[in-house]
């Protein structure tokens, strides 16, 4: 049995129908968890009995099918809310996900309260989602984006962030956990900073939500999203986080449904939050699929799950680095349990396709972090990003693996 800091890893699986599944005829070792994590059975059950026979709208109908989808629906942002330690429900938006979270704030804060020569920061290490948004608005507003940059081992130099934080400094968005390094980034440090400045902050927090507590009011930032499918839930549903005191002062982002208060063709005035920003018919379904996900999360308890995933993280950092030619990329001493990696002379997508022979499934390219890649001058990285019902005996598969595959390389 697999029974390492508390977790019962063997129970644990059975929670899981897709870790059971065979690839290549032989069964699946998933480590692509940072994509995409899998789902319990717990969170499949919630979504498929709403459309079973709990089917409807919510917030616009009085029959019972509907109050009751409102309040399963409102109850899932209270534990939201709770999951992330909020101050207020209503400083709670559903989003698609993380990527629709950050464009939202882009637009409808960078728009409103941002203009020429007013500078954004980021970093070095982020997402694709939290470059381009600030780089559209910088084109349009005349902005200017400046960035944060890493060292070698993927920790983000905060001497050079306190050197480019200025009065100009009006907005700075950084990423948690690195998706393509693995690097915990110092964020309190960060937004702590900025705020000396007076900078709101935004935290992405699409990987760090599955490895991490969150608590926004101690950490003090002012947005932070994520999506539900990293952490166990539905694709297609995610949570924007804003304090209050900003929401309430931003324009919608998109205009529809739910998020007026009254509409005549003079004036349309606007519903309160978190309404304001949820124009349109939500994915009622998911939402409730990510309230499961997070009771489900909060069941296995962070304190055990980080606990196990840093035993992982440290067994499969020592069984890759004993490979010879392989170079791990992202090494930094704060790190969650991602291992990207590259080995000499076979590209990463020959990697990727041989373990997948195996029944291994790894990540591989840029995995949206082109400037990441660019630091490195690499083009690709094999990644292998673990979940808490992942075990040694599946590092040990991938490194089989990728050692069958420098064989066929020879
Ligand atoms: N930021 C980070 C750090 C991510 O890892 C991802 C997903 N790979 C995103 C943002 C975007 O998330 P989504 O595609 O769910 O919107």
């Amino acid at each position: 049995m697999h029974r390492i800091t508390g977790l019962n890893v063997s129970q644990i699986r059975k929670d899981f129908p897709n870790l059971h599944v065979e690839v290549q005829g032989k069964p699946l070792v998933y480590l692509d968890n940072a994509a995409t994590a899998f789902k319990p059975q717990t969170v499949i059950d919630a979504i498929a009995a709403h459309y079973r026979t709990e089917t409807s709208n919510v917030h616009r109908g009085v029959h019972f099918l509907s109050e009751q989808a409102t309040a399963r629906f409102e109850q899932a942002r209270d534990k939201v809310r709770d999951f992330i330690r909020a101050r207020k429900s209503c400083e709670i938006v559903f989003t698609r996900g993380t990527t629709e979270a950050i464009n939202l704030v882009a637009y409808s804060y960078g728009r409103h309260f941002l203009n020429k020569g007013d500078e954004i920061i980021i970093s070095e290490m982020e997402h694709h989602s939290n470059i381009v948004p600030w780089q559209i608005l910088c084109e349009e507003k005349g902005c200017v984006l400046k960035v944060i940059p890493f060292n070698d081992e993927g920790e983000l130099d905060l001497e050079a962030f306190k050197r480019l934080v200025s009065p100009r400094t009006r907005f700075v968005s950084v990423v948690y956990i690195s998706n393509s390094l693995g690097t915990i980034n110092p964020i309190r440090k960060i937004i702590q900073t900025a705020h000396q400045c007076k900078a709101p902050v935004f935290i992405d927090a699409a990987q760090a939500v599955s490895h991490h507590k969150i608590d926004v009011q101690e950490l003090d930032c002012d947005f932070l999203a994520f999506s539900g499918h990293k952490l166990f839930g539905p694709t297609g549903v995610g949570v924007l986080y804003g304090k209050e005191e900003f929401l309430e002062k931003m324009p919608p982002f998109h205009g529809g449904g739910d998020m007026i208060s009254s509409v005549t063709f003079e004036k349309t005035t606007y519903n309160t939050l978190p309404y304001k920003f949820e124009a349109g018919t939500p994915h009622v379904a998911g939402v409730i699929g990510l309230g499961a996900a997070m009771d489900y999360v909060q069941s296995v308890g962070f304190e055990d799950m980080t606990a196990y995933e840093k035993e992982l993280l440290d067994y499969g950092t020592k069984a890759l680095s004993g490979i010879a030619g392989l170079r791990l990329i992202g090494t930094a001493k704060e790190k969650a349990a991602i291992l990207s990696f590259i080995v000499s002379g076979i590209h990463a997508h020959d990697i990727g396709t041989l373990v997948n022979d195996e029944g291994v499934a790894i990540r591989t390219g840029h995995h949206c972090t082109q400037p990441v890649m660019r630091h490195f001058g690499i083009p690709a990285t094999s990644r292998a990003s673990l979940a808490f019902y992942n075990t040694k005996e599946e590092i040990d598969k991938l490194v089989e693996a990728v050692l069958k595959t420098k064989d066929v390389f020879r």
